[in-house]
């Protein structure tokens, strides 16, 4: 399918929030799931898969809008092409894909993002929160600074909308004044999970995050099936 760029907005330093019109698309996917970006580059055909950062919708027109959250990678193959892109501009996609989904029925959940790893739990909260009002989820957002955390405004709204949806963005280079966590996501992540072992743990990002704190769920005793990952490298 083709997906025609509309707009883009800076979120953060060298990090942006894409919104395709697709018009060969209905728009429905299951939150938490990706789509394939492929280009020709130099000769080569590149694919790169990211998560999708807006909430499902069909149009009534048969076309619907496809949001992507990206950070443009010094050196990187494709996101210099994809930060290159102006509106108007197409690019071929394929999806959506995956199963890095809610759940269901969800239990108690701790969701763990670092940088653009909060793209699939934009669409995933929102929809999680208010379809399971009785169900308790926890969002700890990583960032260095403060213009790092994507999507804070929104967060922040959706825990003052719901009682059952706690936000806790952490930095690790706060600012004076900053009132929040500090310090890496994996100490909040493993204070938030505390005692219980029948919550739900979604962990999204780098490797780097996404293998330690399996493994340190793991040897808390969690069950295999209750860490859910996507890593993005
Ligand atoms: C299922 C899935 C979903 C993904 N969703 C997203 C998403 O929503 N947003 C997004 O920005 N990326 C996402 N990625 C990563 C994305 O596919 C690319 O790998 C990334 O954009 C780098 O592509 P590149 O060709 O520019 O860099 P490459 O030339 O492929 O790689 C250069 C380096 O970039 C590192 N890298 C990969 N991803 C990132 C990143 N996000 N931030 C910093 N360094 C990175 C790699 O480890 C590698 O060392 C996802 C990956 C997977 C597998």
């Amino acid at each position: 399918m083709r997906a025609r760029l509309a707009s883009v907005r800076e979120l953060a330093p060298r990090t942006a929030h894409f919104e395709f019109a697709c018009d060969e698309w209905t728009g429905r996917f299951e939150p938490g799931q990706f789509v394939s970006l492929t280009q020709t580059i130099d000769g080569n055909k590149v694919t790169r898969a990211y998560s999708i950062a807006s909430h499902p919708h069909a149009s009534a027109a048969g076309g619907a809008t496809l949001a992507l959250c990206a950070n443009c990678v010094e050196g990187g193959r494709f996101t210099p092409f994809l930060f290159s892109l102006r509106p108007g501009d197409e690019i071929e996609f394929t999806g959506p894909w995956g199963g890095f989904t809610l759940r269901k029925p969800p239990s108690d959940s701790v969701f763990v993002a670092v940088g653009t790893g909060i793209a699939p739990f934009r669409p995933m909260l929102a929809a999680a929160v208010a379809a399971y009002p009785a169900t308790q989820f926890t969002l700890i957002f990583g960032a260095r600074h403060r213009q790092g955390l994507l999507y804070d405004a929104e967060f922040r709204a959706l825990s003052a909308a719901h009682p059952n949806f706690t936000y806790q963005p952490a930095l690790t280079q706060p600012h004076a004044g900053w009132a929040g966590l500090t310090g890496r996501v994996q100490a909040h992540a493993i204070a938030a999970a505390g005692e219980r072992r029948d919550i739900d743990v979604y962990l999204c990002g780098m490797r780097e995050m996404v293998d330690d704190l399996r493994a340190q769920f793991k040897a808390m005793g969690f069950d295999r099936k209750r860490v859910v990952y996507e890593r993005y490298d």
